[in-house]
């Protein structure tokens, strides 16, 4: 069933209608051919109680003026059993929308989805009014964005209307790594296990066996790289959470500039492949952030217990917005609404 078509996009939404409707139910609106965005619980909190995510306190994150989306929601080369969201296809879908198109859907996706916050008893006007016209994007919605074959264009499209990005990759792409141009402002590999033997088992593969050793390649090439970066540690209890020798290893080979210990989160999908115990206490994480900051020769800089995540680095230097070279079409407008229903049995 093909989706609706926008004056800002001639893509339609080639994603399978039983992960469409499943994610339409999450709040999801899809974007250009396989995308997708959604409002962040933190944008919520920071438009109705002044609450931002702990990026906020790491890096000087605006919370409300956050874009949380991706080019690709339903196609990742992993199947990582901590993983809330939904399984993904089977199928490696080609992602090559039209970037630009891509950005200003995305932005009256965003639009559509906030209308609920206008006038809203806790939301100031002004609020409302700013967070339309997104100041960062969190591309870690879903899915393996580096799967996404223009991405570096997409980044550039971003950093010209002066927002900025955060990209999450799970690092099994080192090539598209190493050729991305421009690089986003801030670039999270995740590095949820210690070793291979753990890594398989936690991160499952789906189509290439050597990810593992992908993932090396990709730390490798980190300190390289002419950003700002971050290796993420998603620690899980009687699995993951451990092991810092084998950490700092893989720390030391990235030199990245910050690096997050974050606590495993019973919720969503994973819930059909770990229990509530899987899930540390703040406490575990300090005490794993700590062990790991002395191995790495760094500190354990901030913290946030609500997100059981510790910050270990050197120093903290908040982001700074990209140059603006031009601005939204002033006729971009919003989104329609989508209805993506369960496909009959
Ligand atoms: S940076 Fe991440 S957690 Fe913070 S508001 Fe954006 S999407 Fe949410």
């Amino acid at each position: 069933m093909q989706g609706p078509v926008s004056k800002h996009s001639g893509s339609v939404s080639q994603i399978e209608p039983k992960i469409a409707a499943k994610l339409a139910k999450q709040s999801y609106h899809l974007v250009g051919e396989h995308g997708g965005v959604k409002v962040c619980h933190w944008t919520k909190q920071d438009l109705t109680k002044g609450r931002h995510c702990y990026k906020g306190t790491f890096y000087g994150i605006e919370s409300a003026g956050c874009m949380q989306m991706a080019p690709n929601v339903d196609t990742c080369n992993l199947a990582c059993t901590y993983c809330w969201r939904e399984p993904h296809s089977a199928t490696l879908h080609k992602i090559d929308d039209d970037p630009l198109e891509l950005f200003y859907e995305s932005v009256r996706a965003h639009r559509r989805l906030l209308t609920g916050y206008k006038g809203h008893k806790d939301v100031l006007l002004e609020d409302w009014e700013r967070a339309q016209d997104p100041k960062h994007v969190a591309i870690s919605l879903n899915g393996e964005p580096t799967l996404y074959s223009r991405l570096g264009e997409f980044l550039e499209v971003c950093h010209d209307h002066g927002v900025s990005t955060f990209l999450v990759t799970n690092g099994s792409l080192p090539k598209v790594i190493e050729n991305l141009d421009p690089l986003p402002t801030q670039l999270y590999v995740s590095v949820d296990a210690p070793n291979k033997e753990l890594f398989n088992k936690l991160c499952k593969p789906k189509f290439n066996q050597n990810a593992w050793e992908m993932l090396e390649e990709t730390l490798a090439l980190l300190p390289s790289l002419d950003t700002r970066t971050v290796c993420r540690h998603t620690l899980i209890r009687h699995e993951s959470l451990g092991h810092h020798e084998d950490y700092a290893r893989l720390d030391n080979i990235a030199d990245p500039n910050f690096i997050e210990a974050k606590g495993y989160v019973y919720v969503g999908h994973s819930q059909k492949n770990h229990t509530i115990d899987n899930m540390p206490a703040h406490t575990e994480v300090m005490e794993f952030a700590h062990n790991l900051a002395s191995l790495v020769g760094r500190e354990v800089l901030s913290d946030r217990r609500e997100s059981r995540v510790a910050l270990i680095g050197h120093e903290m230097i908040p982001i700074t917005l990209p140059e603006k070279v031009r601005d939204l079409p002033r006729d971009l407008g919003i989104a329609k609404p989508q209805h993506y229903p369960l496909p009959q049995a």
